[in-house]
């Protein structure tokens, strides 16, 4: 099932969500739909926020392919280590459109759970460090434009609203 996607303006996008307890079908129900809504959306990352739902879970594939080992999924993800900086171009599902260059560490390490619950840590490195920090903010209610300049965000934050004025948002 595809769910439709929530965009910025939106509460749940910004506020942190709650742990996932309940390694159970429902979660491996939720966690194909999320892979499938993502692929449709042509994205490499998605939070559950940006399906409206306040939970602590991601999905994640860079190539952007149906590779069953580039599948990842993190639950309760926390970032425990981070090394370097890169700037470049990002953009999120939940901002279609709005592209910005956003600062991200180069190497990140992230501690998370499986769908079955068990623990894991996993190093990445560019896009992949890249995505675990994009999404481990979504699940903190956080997006990428608060790690942009100020006039870039503000000038994203205005183009917005007038799109949620003439009810193209
Ligand atoms: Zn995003």
């Amino acid at each position: 099932m595809i769910y439709p996607i929530v965009k910025y303006g939106r509460e749940v996008l910004e506020k942190p969500g709650n742990r996932v307890v309940d390694f159970n079908s429902n979660l491996e129900k939720l966690v194909a739909d999320m892979f499938e809504t993502m692929y449709a959306a042509n994205g490499v990352g998605l939070a559950a926020p940006q399906i409206g739902l306040p939970l602590r879970l991601c999905v994640i594939d860079t190539t952007a392919a149906e590779e069953p080992k580039t599948k990842l999924v993190l639950a309760n993800p926390e970032i425990i280590l981070v090394e370097g900086e890169v700037v470049q171009e990002e953009g999120c599902l939940s901002l279609p459109d709005f592209r910005a260059k956003t600062p991200r560490p180069e190497r990140v390490t992230v501690r998370a759970q499986d769908i079955h619950g068990q623990e894991f840590t996993m190093t990445g490195e560019g896009l992949l460090a890249r995505a675990f920090c994009h999404e481990t903010d979504h699940l903190n209610g956080k997006l990428f434009i608060q790690h942009v300049g100020r006039l870039k965000r503000e000038s994203i934050k205005r183009k917005v609203r007038k799109m949620m004025k003439a009810g193209e948002w």
